[in-house]
């Protein structure tokens, strides 16, 4: 079986290089060819010595993603939809704005935590993506581009680990990949421009502030543990006290000092003034729970099943002004790529459920509009949430 390079950091292939009774130095040269050049045959890599360019083939190879399709908003966001065997496909979207292009990659096909406002996790999980898989959205992404647009510099310049899956319930795949990223052989992006978003889960949030901190970004959805357990079902097993403690000790080694808090509007849900003033008494107000962070609200992205609409821009404007008001910096996502499907939520891919989650979700009850605050008594759960929280 040939191994795929794309599945190493540098200190990864450096190890391979060495099982291969070849110097460390080299496995540099390979990465820079592979990362930096965008070359997937070994033939093109004319500083390599000639036994080693023979040797390669025989041992690895450099395979990148079947590319499915490809959709270019008007805006310039272009989405590509790529195969990852066995009937599952994922999405990467790549956003140019004037200071910065961002490309936002894949962890999972499919997710496990089953959001109710979220489509990739309506479809449920099939698998996770290897390093490679990781990896190759941003080779790909970042080369075709720069064929395309005829440029030798740098073009992807931000990554944010927001497509499909949850990327810290993938966290040995996920870290070699940030490695590349950040390395200044791979990619060179800077820590604070490269950004894990998670679903809150807890103990690989502190990993990760071990091995490699990068920015960080938090999907709250809610102010208070009722609600937060309906919309983001892992908080039943990671509650707002814990994760909020666990933001706080990451900021240790962050590089930034702030933790962006992602809050998807949806209408009558979460987004009434008491639910801002909720997520102020949390985030400013207690003690106990005091996070330095800057809010992203985030309009939800409407798809049937989810059985969910969107605030109003109103809503959204005077929810954002209670928090601003309160001293917590807070803006609202521009939503970018809307004519081709590629916004916050919509990055459905193709996904086979092997955990049965869409048939699980069609048994959940309905959001119960304005639950009750975090002291008073909750909604009535047709079906408890552990249940929907139980891979
Ligand atoms: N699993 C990770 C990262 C992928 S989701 C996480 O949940 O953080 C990236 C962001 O898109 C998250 O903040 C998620 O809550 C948000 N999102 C999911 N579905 C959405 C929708 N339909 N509309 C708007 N945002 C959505
Ligand atoms: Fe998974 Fe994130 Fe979607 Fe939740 S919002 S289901 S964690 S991808």
């Amino acid at each position: 079986m040939l191994v795929n390079l794309l599945d190493f950091d540098l200190a990864g292939l450096t190890d391979f290089c060495k099982s291969l009774g070849e110097k460390g130095f080299r496995a540099t040269q390979l990465f820079r060819w592979i990362h930096q050049r965008g070359a997937s045959e070994f033939s093109q890599m004319t500083d390599l010595a000639k036994s080693l360019r023979e040797k390669l083939p025989t041992v690895a190879t450099i395979t990148g993603l079947k590319v499915i399709s490809q959709h270019e908003s008007t805006d310039g966001t272009i989405k590509w939809l790529f195969d990852v065997g066995n009937g599952n496909a994922i999405e990467s979207v790549y956003i140019p704005e004037s200071d910065r292009a961002t490309l936002c990659v894949s962890s999972q096909a499919g997710c496990a935590v089953a959001c109710r406002f979220c489509s990739t996790g309506h479809q449920g999980f099939s698998r996770n993506l290897s390093t490679g898989e990781i990896i190759a959205q941003l080779w790909f992404a970042e080369h075709y581009l720069k064929q395309k647009l005829g440029r030798t510099d740098r073009i992807i310049s931000n990554v944010v680990m927001m497509g499909m899956g949850e990327p810290l319930q993938n966290y040995n795949a996920l870290v070699p990949a940030l490695k590349t990223m950040l390395d200044d052989h791979g990619y060179g992006l800077s820590r604070r421009r490269v950004t894990v978003s998670t679903s809150g889960v807890v103990p690989m949030i502190d990993r990760l502030a071990q091995d490699c901190p990068v920015s960080l970004a938090v999907s709250l959805h809610a102010p208070n543990n009722d609600l937060r357990s309906h919309l983001v079902p892992i908080n039943i097993k990671y509650p707002l006290q814990e994760l909020l403690t666990s933001c706080n000790s990451y900021l240790k080694s962050a590089p930034r000092d702030f933790i962006t808090i992602e809050y998807c509007m949806l209408d009558g849900v979460n987004d009434t003034d008491d639910h801002a003033r909720q997520l102020i008494d949390l985030l400013v107000k207690q003690s106990s729970t005091r996070l330095s962070c800057k809010i992203n609200l985030i309009p939800f992205n409407p798809f049937p099943a989810s059985g969910l609409l969107c605030s109003s821009k109103e809503r959204v404007a005077s929810f954002a002004a209670l928090l601003n008001q309160a001293g917590v910096i807070t803006t609202v996502r521009k939503t970018r790529g809307d004519d081709i499907d590629a916004a916050c939520g919509q990055l459905a891919g193709e996904v086979v459920d092997r955990t049965k989650i869409q048939s699980r979700l069609a048994k959940r009850a309905t959001i119960p509009i304005q639950i009750a605050s975090s002291t008073g008594a909750s909604n009535a759960h047709e079906l408890p949430p552990e249940e929907a929280y139980s891979q």
